[in-house]
């Protein structure tokens, strides 16, 4: 009986020993996986950050060769477009055109005059990767390696290739060069290294096929290390992290002893030590779960994060291939999310991202995947399509249940969206250029006002090139006097007295004539030139005004155009103030045109900026009336002088009983309201006859003159 219990004693003794020490290695390798859970969400943000700053940088590359094709390889523009380009873009070093293989130009070239003349398929560290991107007839990632010119960079070449006599003819390289440097300044890798962090960064060399390592911290890799590739195009690399591991909490041979002493003293309790390894494995699977889902899901909302989604897309376009059935790419970026951080904090910016992963994911079908890219951004990748509708439905539904009222610490907030989507295989199969489509799109609604879906279509592409060159194009004009101002009458109904001119902008092109206003001032606005030329528009205007006082000419007030974005500048009184003083122009001289939409969006900036100018005795007009959302009533409010009716409502005024309707109320309302009223657009004579019963006080149109220089507004009798 005594030797049996002693036994038992031994048996349990041994058994919890072991058991203890069993836990502690389980402890051991729970608390490694915990450090390497948190060296992977570093790595995965880090290798995001290179993709993401690369794939940015190298889209360059295709407006460059989209731009060769259009001029058919005569780049004779190609400064000023790479310098649009690289501005738009950012991180690119310069441009580089290297027709038939021979570099011969670069934007900027100070600095790299040495690479001029560079033969890329002669040279035998670049050949095979130049002769990969043109077999492959795609975008190729080359180096990163010491450049002739001197420091070390990435080049990215896209292969361009021209049809010549129905067949496609290669025709040399468009590439961007990256410096590692300003790649790597996107990362927190030079701080993570002061912290005792190491890293490497490789890539698969094309000769030898073998992994090189081209960028490495000074201190070697430890020996817990984690490594995650990074999308290039036509190239592999990878980024490997490794930290030292900080001091346990429990060393292993403590945890032996302690344990031993434990069996001694706990055997009677061996039930229930025997249960604890169960415990430990449980959490050592937990903890293996999360490894796996920071590598492929957002920690923030849960969702996919961008590397499972792209994995998964270029699985789902296969499927799709062998299938023949249709898909589409939305990427979604919420308008405006950085006020929301500015004003309520990052916390509540977090609590507005989750809630919006949620509004996405309750909208969406359990089979499409949904993303977050990283910041606002998101993409979903939405299967079983039939048709566009199907997607416009969808998308229409999302915006609509994300602009539900969020409430966001007590503050109810309404947050709009911005959707941009391409069809697959539709628009594109290749993964790169669907991403690029659906980029493009999405850049489109943001343009467009935001709060809207867009689909991608080919001509957006031409578009965005044909506006890039417009822009440049208009820079030049601005600096090289091709703008020019007209003047229209404005004719007083009761003695048919020109009382008025309203100055309309004119662009001399040197080789398409006269340009409309119609198609640049919207350019202008979305970049900003706007401003420069407002300026410009107001300068001439008081001129003229000038001169006609100076020389005793006949004198009347001038109306000119003003657009949302001189406002929202902030400067405009205060800028169009100094003009009048150094003009000596009397500010009632001046009255401002402005579109309702443009007053309503911006109201307390408008409304500040209008008083200041009111002050000094400009007047204002509201211009194209009733094409915008205002209500008469809203104008009370308003400090205006005018209403000027829009030209489409006197366009129908013979045929359309509705539109006479519109128009008598129009007048009879801003009468009330003590404002004057001309209506815009009067090309007949029954058209005036119309106004003029209906009580307008002045009209504009071809009816009297079109829009001529100054100097021929008073050469002809007004035929009326
Ligand atoms: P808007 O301010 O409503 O100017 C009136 C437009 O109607 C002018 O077009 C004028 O030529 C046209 N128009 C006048 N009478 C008639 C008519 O009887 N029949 C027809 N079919 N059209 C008539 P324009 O000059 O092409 O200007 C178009 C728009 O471009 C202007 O509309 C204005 O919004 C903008 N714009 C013109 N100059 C400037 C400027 O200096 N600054 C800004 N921000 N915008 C300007
Ligand atoms: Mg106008
Ligand atoms: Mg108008």
């Amino acid at each position: 009986m005594g030797s049996l219990r002693s036994l038992v004693c031994f048996l349990v003794f041994i058994g919890v020993a072991a058991s203890g020490c069993y836990g502690v290695l389980l402890f051991d390798s729970a608390w490694k996986k915990e450090q390497k859970l948190h060296l992977n969400q570093i790595t995965n943000a880090q290798a995001s950050a290179i993709e993401r700053r690369l794939g940015r940088s190298l889209s360059a590359t295709y407006l460059l060769s989209l731009q060769i094709r259009f001029a058919n390889g005569n780049m004779e523009n190609f400064n000023s477009f790479a310098d649009e380009t690289i501005k738009a873009l950012g991180g690119i070093s310069n441009l580089q055109l290297a027709p038939n293989g021979v570099i011969e130009r670069i934007y900027p070239l100070a600095g790299n005059e040495k690479a001029i003349g560079h033969n890329l398929l002669k040279d035998d560290k670049r050949r095979e990767e130049a002769e990969l991107a043109i077999r492959e007839r795609r975008l190729t990632v080359a180096g990163p390696f010491e450049l002739v010119q001197g420091g070390v960079a990435v080049i990215g070449r896209n292969p361009v290739f021209i049809s010549e006599e129905g067949k496609d003819k290669f025709w040399g390289f468009a590439s961007a060069l990256i410096f590692l440097e300003d790649l790597l300044a996107v990362t927190d890798l030079e701080q993570l290294e002061k912290d005792g962090y190491g890293f490497t960064l490789e890539r698969v060399h094309p000769d030898t096929g073998s992994w090189e390592i081209f960028s490495q911290s000074e201190k070697a890799l430890d020996n817990l290390h984690v490594s995650f590739p990074i999308i290039v195009p036509n190239s592999s690399w990878r980024l490997t992290l490794s930290r030292p591991l900080p001091d346990r909490p429990l060393l292993i041979e403590e945890g032996f002893v302690l344990s031993i002493l434990l069996a001694a003293m706990l055997a009677s309790l061996l039930a229930y030590i025997m249960r604890e390894p169960d415990r430990l494995r449980a959490v050592v699977a937990d903890k293996t779960e999360q490894l796996n889902e920071l590598a492929f899901y957002d920690v923030l909302t849960g969702l996919v994060n961008r590397r499972l989604f792209m994995e998964q897309l270029e699985y789902e376009v296969k499927v799709l291939q062998r299938t023949g059935k249709k898909a589409a790419l939305m990427y979604l970026d919420l308008d405006d999310f950085k006020r929301v951080n500015d004003s309520l904090g990052h916390a509540a910016g977090d609590r507005l991202l989750v809630e919006v992963a949620q509004r996405l994911q309750a909208t969406m079908r359990e089979s499409d995947i949904i993303c977050r890219l990283g910041g606002d951004e998101y993409a979903i990748l939405m299967m079983n399509v039939t048709s566009g509708e199907d997607c416009q439905h969808m998308a229409d539904k999302l915006i609509s249940n994300v602009r539900n009222e969020i409430v966001i610490e007590g503050v109810p907030l309404r947050v709009s969206l911005s959707i941009g989507i391409t069809l697959i295989p539709d628009d594109s199969s290749s993964l790169q250029q669907m991403l690029s489509n659906a980029d493009i799109a999405l850049y489109e609604s943001k343009k467009l006002g935001k709060n809207r879906a867009t689909f991608f279509n080919h001509d957006l592409q031409k578009m965005l090139v044909q506006r890039l060159q417009i822009e440049q194009e208009l820079k030049f004009a601005l600096e090289h006097d091709e703008l020019e101002l007209y003047f229209q009458p404005i004719v007083r109904l009761d003695n048919r007295q020109i009382v008025m001119l309203e100055a309309l902008i004119r662009w001399n092109h040197p080789e398409k004539g006269l340009v409309s206003p119609m198609e640049f001032i919207c350019v202008a606005e979305q970049c900003g030139l706007i401003i420069p030329i407002g300026d410009w528009v107001l300068e001439e205007a008081c001129r003229h005004i000038r001169q006609a006082v100076d020389q005793g000419e006949p004198l009347v007030p001038i109306a000119v155009n003003i657009s949302a974005h001189q406002f929202v500048s902030g400067d405009f009184a205060d800028k169009a103030k100094s003009l009048l003083e150094s003009y000596q122009v009397d500010p009632a001289m001046i009255e401002f045109e402005i579109t309702e939409t443009v007053l309503m969006e911006n109201l307390d900036l408008a409304l500040e900026q209008m008083n200041e100018l009111r002050q000094i005795g400009c007047r204002f007009a509201i211009d194209d009336f009733g094409m915008g959302y205002s209500s008469l009533a809203q104008l009370k409010q308003l400090p205006v002088d005018t209403l000027k009716v829009d030209r489409t409502f006197v366009r129908d005024i013979e045929h359309d009983h509705h539109d006479r309707q519109i128009v008598e109320a129009i007048i009879a309302m801003a009468h009330r309201l003590g404002l004057h009223v001309i209506a815009e657009g009067v090309e007949n004579q029954s058209q005036l006859e119309f106004i003029d019963q209906a009580g307008g006080d002045m009209v504009q149109g071809f009816l009297f003159s079109k829009p001529v220089p100054y100097s021929e507004v008073y050469r002809h009798e007004l035929l009326v």
